[in-house]
């Protein structure tokens, strides 16, 4: 495994529509662990693959080094609630900021052996599916979030 560079917002990959995942091969799985290492790295709970150049709809989670869940073509099916809480994100180093998502989620996505997969979720793991399927949209937190500090999590 090897730990990638990590794109920060203003580069153009960040802004892009992802496109699907076709192929479920070795190679899309070196992806994954690579994604993993970098997000482990850097003490990240999710990566999308836009963060580290590759414009496909494929995001590594892993809240609490407990599951790590490897989402491919996620589509979020259900959305129940409203929460606000603080973000931020390995490609806006230092940005934190508040930002409102549904409470709970419903996600379907292929597993990293292809198989087709849906999940429920809530707090953290809810916040970081929506926070990274908005990645593979072109769609960065600090695009959305209010009282944007730098610095410190507030
Ligand atoms: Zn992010």
């Amino acid at each position: 495994m090897a730990v990638m560079e990590i794109k920060t917002a203003g580069d153009l990959v960040l802004k892009q529509h992802c496109s699907e995942v076709e192929k479920i091969d070795k190679r899309l799985r070196k992806l994954l662990d690579d994604m993993a290492e970098t997000m482990y790295a850097s003490e990240g709970v999710g990566i999308a693959a836009p963060q580290v150049g590759v414009p496909i709809r494929a995001v590594v989670i892993d809240i609490d080094k407990k599951k790590r869940y490897d989402l491919i073509n996620p589509v979020i099916t259900y959305r129940e609630g409203s929460v606000i809480d603080s973000e931020g994100c390995l490609s806006c180093p230092n940005l934190f900021g508040d930002v409102e998502r549904a409470e709970k989620v419903r996600v379907k996505y292929t597993t990293r052996f292809g198989k087709e997969k849906e999940i429920e979720a809530e707090g953290l793991l809810a916040r970081c599916i929506q926070h990274e399927v908005d990645h593979l949209n072109g769609r960065l937190f600090i695009d959305i979030a209010k009282n944007i500090t730098r610095g410190k999590k507030s």
